[in-house]
């Protein structure tokens, strides 16, 4: 078993919390941690018990969603509301923030940035961390899905399997790939 490091994990969480956005438009996840804790996270959404964009479709403005707050903006606000201090924390996305939220992190003390996908990473916004000495680097994600079709995907490997034993696979490779297919899928 591969153990995953920090940095995986800490995205992993975010990621996850990104299944939970109510934009369609993009799904964003959140982690702030502290000494290898997590202290708060979120997702871009609506504000509790208002519409979500999922059903109601998105509020669009200057082709800009003004109905989500972002997950960043979230995460940090879960920190207010509880009264959990930010400063010296880090903060792991799943893309890399906006001018805005990259001016919240500033503020609320963040001291590194982990992001995973780039995401219109504006210049200005690296300056500004640049400036204010916060650390940004980008991790790898681990390929976490959901909803992915495992049984599509089993069928399909199957009939490959299928495939190569009509055409001289071996028994004892195909029972192996058989194996191993079943062992991967969630069917
Ligand atoms: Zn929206
Ligand atoms: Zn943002």
């Amino acid at each position: 078993m591969d153990r995953i490091s920090w940095n995986e994990y800490f995205m992993a969480q975010s990621r996850l919390l990104s299944f939970r956005s109510t934009c369609t438009r993009l799904a964003v996840g959140a982690t702030i941690v502290r000494d290898k804790r997590i202290i708060a996270g979120g997702y871009n959404g609506s504000i509790a018990g208002g519409d979500h964009c999922i059903d109601e479709g998105c509020y669009v403005i200057d082709n800009h969603c003004v109905r989500t707050i972002h997950a960043e903006m979230n995460a940090l606000l879960q920190c207010a509301k509880f009264g959990v201090p930010a400063s010296g924390a880090d903060i792991y996305v799943t893309h890399f923030p906006c001018l805005q939220c990259c001016k919240a992190i500033i503020q609320a003390g963040i001291k590194t940035v982990f992001y995973a996908m780039d995401y219109k990473n504006h210049p200005y916004a690296i300056e500004l961390f640049n400036k204010a000495g916060v650390k940004v680097e980008q991790v790898a994600s681990l390929p976490i899905t959901i909803g992915g079709n495992d049984e599509e995907k089993q069928k399909l490997v199957e009939s490959l399997i299928g495939l190569l034993k009509e055409n001289g696979l071996d028994e004892t490779t195909a029972a192996y790939f058989d194996d191993k297919s079943k062992s991967l899928f969630h069917t």
